[in-house]
């Protein structure tokens, strides 16, 4: 790897950019670097150079890849922070400095993981960019772990796995994600890697290509007919999910259909509805896997249909429909969209804040230990997430296992402290039921009910239906102090 080579890439992105400074964090890193080597015996400026390549390639800003290039001197070299500072100026030094306060976790065994995840959090809420760098260094740690004692290795396999893929995952980076899974896979279950390798790449490659091949002929002359432009590619599922899929359903490989995906891409929104129309036309519809992510987004802004159908020979296929832009959105996430610093609120582009990042500061606030914390985030964000509609048709998201009591706090504190009963899909059902995906539910209320039930606790899911029961049941003991003495202040 070559800094040519990044800086040319980076231009292609950024016509007409000044790359000057790309070139001197570069030859400052040489310097600060000189003479370290990394454990395959490259020299170490390699490293810096494969995260700043793999910043480019998602898209990154000119300070995050600047930063990308410079992360491991104030830990490593004899440089400092203020070196940084002095040269590159406070932008890219409190990236550096965020990456090296990510990387200074001492916490041995579980205590570790949540350790780690609680601060990559804490960083994120600051700028989300620090977490970009801390995956493409992390990427090309990856890369060489061949050259690590086999317990480390696995170490970072397994963290990678459990931290960061999600974490990737979870802010739109799929592009990282998916590598990250795959070479942990390989390191952590070898024997399951390379049996699905050698299926999957040699046995069954050349099938599923037929099968593809088919399909986008048959759609391809229907579009075309309908005077639609577009572009179908096709993407294989990466071989993690695949394990995933096989060992959840217990399936055998035969019968998975939707290892691959194919994607098409057309000019606007009312082109992606019609050709949605076109597939449904030409197949029939799994109509449990249809979604809608362009009417209701992903909490991660992630847009487009999704939907499965049964096509050529019954076999089942699965479409992403999208435009450049959302399929854009979808390859980079946070990357490609500009909304880096969130800094509370006050910055410009604090608007664009995702409400995840919220929720997740919210649950931060409210739990005062980390094996608490890391529940109720897996809970609340990482899990899956169901639409759940109102009798107006309004959508609210909640995670999977919400019940009316949760989707009331989240339509509104009053809703939630007078519900006194629900109506699901139109039938009476009681307040602690788990919701489903699709569901419609109205909330009965009662203006004279005085605030939450205490037992409700035991059922809720969310962290913001707790926060506000407990604000609201504290509060109305301060009500009852207030009402029984009323004169003292
Ligand atoms: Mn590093």
């Amino acid at each position: 790897m070559t800094i040519s080579q990044i800086i040319n890439d980076f231009k292609k992105n950024n016509p007409g950019a000044d790359t000057t400074m790309i070139r001197l964090a570069y030859d400052f890193a040489v310097k600060a670097h000189a003479g370290q080597k990394r454990k395959s015996g490259e020299p170490y400026i390699q490293h810096c150079l494969h995260t700043a390549f793999t910043l480019v390639q998602i898209k990154a800003d000119l300070e995050t890849i600047i930063a990308g290039l410079l992360h491991d001197i104030p830990e490593d070299t004899e440089f400092t922070l203020a070196d940084i500072e002095k040269n590159f100026g406070k932008e890219t030094a409190s990236l550096v400095e965020g990456i090296t306060k990510l990387s200074k976790i001492k916490y041995r065994g579980i205590e570790r993981y949540r350790e780690s995840l609680r601060k990559m959090f804490l960083a994120m809420a600051q700028d989300l960019r620090v977490i970009l760098i801390k995956f493409a260094d992390r990427l090309h740690n990856l890369r060489t772990l061949e050259y690590l004692p086999l317990e480390k290795r696995q170490r970072i396999a397994r963290e990678t796995l459990e931290i960061y893929a999600p974490v990737a995952g979870l802010l739109g980076v799929w592009r990282l994600k998916l590598q990250m899974e795959d070479i942990c896979f390989k390191y952590l279950y070898q024997e399951d890697y390379k049996k699905l390798a050698y299926k999957y790449e040699v046995e069954k490659k050349l099938e599923h290509n037929q099968y593809i091949q088919k399909v986008k002929n048959l759609l391809g002359a229907k579009l075309r007919e309908a005077k639609i432009p577009f572009k179908i590619t096709s993407r294989f599922k990466n071989l993690y999910s695949i394990y995933l899929k096989l060992r959840k359903k217990e399936r055998k490989f035969d019968e998975i259909y939707d290892v691959f995906a194919l994607r098409i891409i057309v000019p606007d929104i009312a082109d992606c509805y019609k050709a949605l129309g076109i597939i449904h036309a030409l197949w029939r519809p799994n109509p449990g896997r249809f979604k809608d992510y362009i009417a209701v987004p992903k909490p991660n802004g992630y847009k487009a249909l999704h939907t499965t159908v049964y096509g050529p020979g019954g076999k089942p296929a699965e479409f992403q429909i999208r435009t450049k832009e959302m399929d854009d959105g979808a390859k980079y996430g946070i990357a490609a969209h500009w909304f880096y610093k969130l800094d509370g609120g006050r910055g410009k582009n604090a608007h664009r804040q995702p409400a995840w990042v919220k929720e997740i500061l919210n649950i931060q606030k409210e739990t005062e230990n980390t094996s608490d914390f890391i529940k109720q985030i897996e809970f609340d964000v990482f899990n899956d997430r169901i639409f759940v509609f109102t009798p107006k048709g309004d959508v609210f998201d909640l995670p999977e296992g919400s019940t009316p009591i949760d989707f009331a706090y989240y339509v509104h504190s009053d809703v939630g402290n007078q519900a006194i009963s629900a109506l699901v899909n139109d039938k009476i059902a009681p307040l602690d039921v788990e919701l489903k995906n699709g569901d419609l539910v109205e909330i009965i209320t009662d203006k004279k009910r005085k605030g939450p039930n205490r037992d409700w606790l035991k059922f809720i899911k969310t962290a913001t239906a707790r926060n506000k029961i407990k604000q609201n049941l504290r509060r109305s003991v301060l009500d009852n102090i207030r009402r029984f003495i009323p004169r003292i202040k």
